[in-house]
């Protein structure tokens, strides 16, 4: 019954309300660091392609948002809850992070709204100065919530937590995104899993560029940009329709979804080629929830600007490192006296000052900093990886790094099956 969704529904008179000034915010002086310096839009357009690379469909580019200026290819670290996890601003600026994710859905259920508001927006509630994305909560309603009903406008769902009945479409997806004042908000889409049967992925197509449509009438926060999403698996009659009917809505930039749905590697790269050549030039491309390290270079060579990925953190949290050779379990024996970094070479704060054997310890022990040196040091390596490719792609060499970073890269047994190797 629509009387019982409390949550995420509008109130009345919304509309009329004036938008929070989240752009320029200041932040609270307690909070503020030195380099916390929000900036206000400047005249310069919102995407600039600045180089093509010869040899792949790579792409150097430039990200004007309201809060800082972003050179792609870039990686975004993925602040789910309103955090890295593991890691603190000051950490992520370190490192090289321009841009981090936050999500509607888990956000809006717990701090709330109301909360987020009245710290001046994400921004200041969180203390990150730079630019923010934040996802709609239209992945976390389809894979996350239950019982869920598919509306002419949305979903009606049960949060995850409790239970509570709630409802989620483009307007409130939208609406929260306007409050939290993200740079960048997406559109509320609908992404079924990559085993849906085919009517099931049309179906969600359909729903998704109606809801596109709807997304792009509501308000936004000042500076805001709006990115349209494509869906359609793997068929390529389905991601042409759904890719020609969201660039003709004239987004601000285009997120290839429906990967990292658990599709093994092939299907994901089939996914993006078949949607990419729909893509404007001049707009910023964003494959959502990808990817290893060997697949960012593969993807950026398909012509992908921006990615976000839950995988360093995630798999510091198990002691596992990212090398630019592959994946190694730092808890392993093999490292057990071994004084050298978790990756020879690397600049992160973790190599440059403690040692594999220590880190090991650290992880058997159950001592925070151990899963917190490995964030840091594959945080690092994401951001790193990118860091290598821009600077290629400026010097027009980016076709022998990614000879050699793939010959280098030795993927898991999992990849290495998807692609029928093994
Ligand atoms: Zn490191």
């Amino acid at each position: 019954m629509a009387s019982n969704l409390t949550w995420l529904t509008p109130p009345t008179g919304f509309l009329f309300a004036p938008p929070v000034p989240l752009c320029g915010h200041p932040l609270p002086p307690q909070l503020s660091f030195p380099w916390a310096r929000p900036l206000w839009l400047n005249p310069r357009p919102m995407f600039e392609l600045l180089k093509t690379d010869t040899s792949s469909k790579a792409r150097l580019g430039r990200l004007t948002t309201p809060h800082g200026v972003i050179d792609t290819p870039v990686f975004m670290p993925v602040g789910t809850q309103g955090s890295v996890k593991a890691l603190d601003p000051r950490e992520l600026v370190e490192m090289g992070t321009k841009i981090i994710l936050g999500n509607t859905y888990h956000l809006s259920i717990r701090p709330g709204m109301d909360i987020i508001r009245a710290a001046g927006g994400l921004h200041g509630f969180i203390n990150w100065p730079l630019p923010i994305l934040t996802d709609s909560g239209g992945f976390q309603v389809f894979s996350l919530a239950k019982i869920r009903k598919v509306r002419e406008h949305g979903v009606e769902f049960r949060s995850h937590l409790d239970g509570s009945p709630l409802f989620l479409g483009p307007k409130e997806a939208m609406e929260i995104q306007r409050h939290l004042g993200s740079d960048i908000a997406m559109i509320f889409d609908e992404c079924p899993p990559h085993d849906a049967p085919a009517k099931e992925q049309k179906l969600a197509v359909e729903r998704t560029i109606r809801w596109a449509k709807e997304c792009r009438e509501q308000p936004r926060a000042p500076g805001q940009q709006v990115f349209g999403i494509v869906q359609g698996g793997s068929n390529p009659e389905l991601r042409e329709q759904c890719a020609k009917a969201i660039t003709a809505l004239d987004f601000d930039g285009y997120a290839i979804g429906g990967v990292s749905v658990g599709e093994p590697e092939p299907e994901m790269m089939k996914a993006v080629e078949l949607a990419e050549p729909f893509l404007p030039a001049h707009k910023a491309r964003y494959a959502m929830g990808l990817g290893t390290p060997a697949q960012l270079v593969e993807l950026v060579a398909r012509g992908v600007d921006m990615f976000d990925c839950v995988l360093p953190t995630r798999v510091a949290r198990n002691g596992t490192a990212f090398t630019r050779k592959g994946t190694y379990a730092i808890k392993g024996g093999a490292v057990k006296a071994d004084f050298g970094p978790i990756e020879e070479g690397c600049g992160c704060f973790a190599c440059k000052n403690f040692s594999r054997a220590y880190v090991r310890h650290l992880l058997n022990v159950n001592e925070i900093l151990g899963l917190r040196l490995v964030s840091i040091h594959n945080s690092h390596m994401f951001l790193d990886v990118m860091a290598d490719m821009r600077k290629h792609l400026a010097a027009g060499t980016f076709g022998e790094f990614r000879r050699e970073f793939i010959a280098g890269y030795v993927p898991t047994r999992k990849v290495l099956a998807s692609r029928g190797r093994e």
